[in-house]
């Protein structure tokens, strides 16, 4: 009796099944308004960040509270836009375009999110502790960098869609025009 009913099971389960995954399959390729990568996901940005650790946490929980947990590749180097653009970092910038086109292709994103923080170490080494004495010069100084980041992108990458933000270390953040 088990056995037999755990047949019958399988026989009106299975077409069932497979019709819907079919249908399934079928529609959401026909539908799809964005592109997947490889693995069928889509994603939807990369994430620009400095490497500070006090800002990995609120970096991460702020991608979260938009809802793109598990949506974003992450790239991770001192700075943030400041290491992509600043003349003194100018041996690291390679390596960020670079990854950059990587992750349009493999994850098919359409979207750079950069975050740059206050009192970020790396800022005043590549333009001097003046440039971050302030909240005031700090915000000039970040602001101007994401200038130069998102001319750069437009170049580069003129498809791709770009926001930036400057973060405190208490995680709030001011997004830049
Ligand atoms: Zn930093």
């Amino acid at each position: 009796m088990t056995m037999l009913s755990s047949r019958r099971g399988c026989a009106c389960c299975l077409p069932t099944l497979g019709r819907r995954g079919i249908f399934g399959l079928a529609a959401s390729a026909f539908l799809a308004p964005m592109a997947r990568a490889e693995d069928g996901t889509a994603y939807d940005s990369m994430l620009l960040t400095c490497i500070d650790p006090r800002l990995v946490t609120p970096v991460n929980a702020w991608m979260g509270t938009r809802g793109l947990t598990g949506k974003f590749s992450q790239f991770a180097i001192a700075g943030a836009p400041v290491g992509v653009v600043a003349p003194a970092f100018a041996a690291w910038h390679t390596a960020f375009w670079d990854n950059l086109g990587a992750s349009i292709q493999l994850h098919k994103i359409t979207r750079v999110i950069a975050v740059a923080h206050r009192d970020c170490g790396a800022a005043a080494i590549a333009y001097g502790d003046a440039s971050i004495a302030t909240p005031e010069a700090e915000t000039a100084l970040h602001t101007r960098v994401y200038g130069e980041f998102k001319t750069e992108l437009a170049k580069r990458q003129p498809s791709l869609r770009v926001e930036g933000g400057l973060m405190a270390l208490d995680g709030k953040i001011e997004m830049f025009a």
